[in-house]
């Protein structure tokens, strides 16, 4: 029997996020009709990120095949103060994740790592944003997903990044929700 879990919404707050605490601001931003993608190739130093979100990709969905697709990511201009990053969707059908320069040469690997998964979460996997939040018998409170609008802090991530990265490509927690001792099959 499954109990029921406690699941809140988050309450938003300015730390570090993707997408802000504003309903209709968000950091998956659909272009008007004369906007044209910036950039047509990734820069070599996301190279790595992007290889490893495919690794990744391919080993939790089970398909070879799977691609980020043509998603370039670039440092610029976010053109929002509370983004850290956005995934930009033009008319014409591309898309590209920018990233902020400053933030990103103060962030450690996992962060970036967190940062830019849940871009390409909006840009390659075409997922919104999931604002629940899990609170554990210890009254700790986790963000349930990667896709949070306010992104995974480093330090649950490292710790969780197995469980994160399988609700981002399945949008499955089952795993996430036992490492915290919150699955009562
Ligand atoms: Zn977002």
């Amino acid at each position: 029997m499954k109990r029921s879990i406690i699941i809140a919404i988050l309450v938003l707050s300015f730390i570090t996020s993707c997408g802000v605490p504003l309903p209709l601001q968000k950091d998956l931003i659909v272009k008007d009709i004369k906007a044209v993608r910036q950039f047509a190739t990734t820069n070599p130093v996301f190279d790595s990120y992007i290889k490893e979100f495919e690794q990744q990709g391919k080993v939790i969905t089970g398909n070879s095949d799977f691609s980020t697709g043509d998603v370039p990511v670039n440092f610029g201009d976010t053109e929002n103060d509370a983004f850290q990053g956005v995934c930009f969707q033009y008319p014409d059908g591309t898309k590209e994740v920018i990233i902020r320069k400053s933030w990103w040469d103060g962030a450690n690997q996992d962060y970036r790592e967190s940062l830019l998964f849940h871009e390409l979460g909006h840009c390659s996997l075409d997922r919104e944003h999931t604002d629940e939040v899990l609170v554990t018998s210890k009254e700790r409170t986790y963000k349930a997903s990667l896709m949070s609008s306010v992104i995974v802090g480093p330090n649950d991530y490292k710790d969780l990044r197995d469980e994160y990265l399988k609700e981002l490509f399945l949008q499955k927690r089952d795993d996430l929700l036992t490492s915290l001792g919150l699955n009562f099959d």
